[in-house]
């Protein structure tokens, strides 16, 4: 076996993917699986395929062709760049947009192919990521989409809470549906998607207050961690533990808690500071910065806590455990979105399906 390892349960994945398809289509809301946060790893994205979920989104080229075997229609997340274009069109069928020169490229692309690809114009409700800010803006936009070929204007979104955590409330996801309502009007189209959000717009579904015409969301924390994103916080009958990280421990010791001598920068340009409490039992763990950061563990034996970590090394405090841990034992930590990012990037990290 190989360690460090990222342990992936792909029951709890397909249970979280049912409960959240449950939740949201009582509401009529589709949701778009979100895999960037596991580099769309197949087998994972087969589990959410089981547990009801019908379109797949993703923010990087690169994972598309990872799951392009697996027929079901596919989201650009990330506005697509103008040099990918070829790529976007080949390998996914819907892109979020803002950018008229972008999407007249993609209309290009797709003629070559004689492909038509869709597109969901996005819209900035205030949290000053992507989408277009002024209104005068969208209605100019959506009149030049209309006239391209190999192009098919599909609805409007949103994202919320990703820069400015500007949180998704009735108010303001309701100018969302409607403006939908208005442009449908006045340029005599349909737009049958209104794209919502991500998981800080769970919340709303939760106490009913989603502005009706909302029907897509794009879901990928609440799906890996059972947690909207609004709030932090967890959701009913969900796991919070589908993805856990194993390293191995490689030295115990006894030792101060002050180091000994001048005390300078650590490996990482900063000059530390020590709590004194006296002699504690320590532990490494084959596991460091380059893999993850300590912010994004959640230690599983709770009687454990890190000290600090390098590159390489992870160090723990053992001496409250009730483990009598040994060189060799392995340690389990539960990980946040960030964790779960960068474990799965990691080339140096095992990743077990079970
Ligand atoms: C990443 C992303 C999502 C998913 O966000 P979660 O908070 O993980 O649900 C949705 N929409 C866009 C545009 C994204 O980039």
């Amino acid at each position: 076996m190989t360690y460090p390892r990222v342990e992936i349960s792909l029951d709890k994945i397909e249970h979280n993917s049912r409960k959240l398809v449950a939740m949201c289509s009582k509401h009529d809301i589709t949701i778009v699986g979100v895999t960037k946060v596991f580099c769309a790893y197949p087998e994972v994205v087969k589990v959410m395929v089981k547990g009801g979920i019908s379109v797949l989104a993703d923010s990087r080229i690169e994972n598309f062709e990872k799951i392009k075997d697996i027929d079901l229609p596919k989201l650009l997340l990330r506005l697509p760049m103008i040099s990918q274009a070829k790529k976007v069109v080949e390998l996914t069928d819907i892109s979020l947009n803002s950018e008229i020169n972008a999407i007249r490229t993609l209309s290009e692309a797709a003629s070559n192919i004689n492909k038509v690809h869709k597109i969901i114009l996005m819209v900035d409700l205030g949290d000053l990521r992507e989408g277009i800010f002024e209104e005068k803006e969208v209605f100019e936009t959506v009149e030049e989409i209309i006239k391209l070929n190999g192009i098919e204007l599909v609805g409007i979104g949103t994202n919320l809470t990703c820069y400015g955590g500007v949180i998704p409330r009735y108010e303001n996801l309701g100018k969302l549906t409607d403006l939908k309502n208005r442009l449908e009007e006045k340029y005599d189209i349909n737009l049958n998607i209104v794209s919502g959000g991500n998981s800080s717009s769970i919340h709303l579904i939760q106490s009913g207050k989603i502005p009706e015409g909302i029907n897509q969301l794009r879901l990928g924390e609440s799906i890996v961690l059972g947690r909207e994103t609004a709030f932090g916080e967890n959701i009913e009958d969900t796991y919070d533990d589908c993805f856990k990280l194993i390293a191995e421990i490689v030295e115990i010791k006894e030792k101060p808690s002050i180091p000994i001598g001048e005390i300078g920068m650590n490996a990482f340009g900063k000059v530390p500071t020590f709590d004194d409490k006296g002699i504690r039992r320590r532990a490494i763990c084959a596991v460091g910065k380059q893999d993850i950061d300590i912010d994004d563990v959640i230690l599983e034996d709770k009687n454990v806590s890190i000290l600090g970590a390098s590159s390489d090394h992870f160090i723990l405090d053992i001496t409250e455990s009730n483990n009598e841990y040994k060189v060799g034992d392995k340690v389990s930590f539960k990980l946040t979105y960030g964790g779960i990012l960068s474990t799965m990037t990691s080339e140096y990290i095992e990743k077990i399906c079970k």
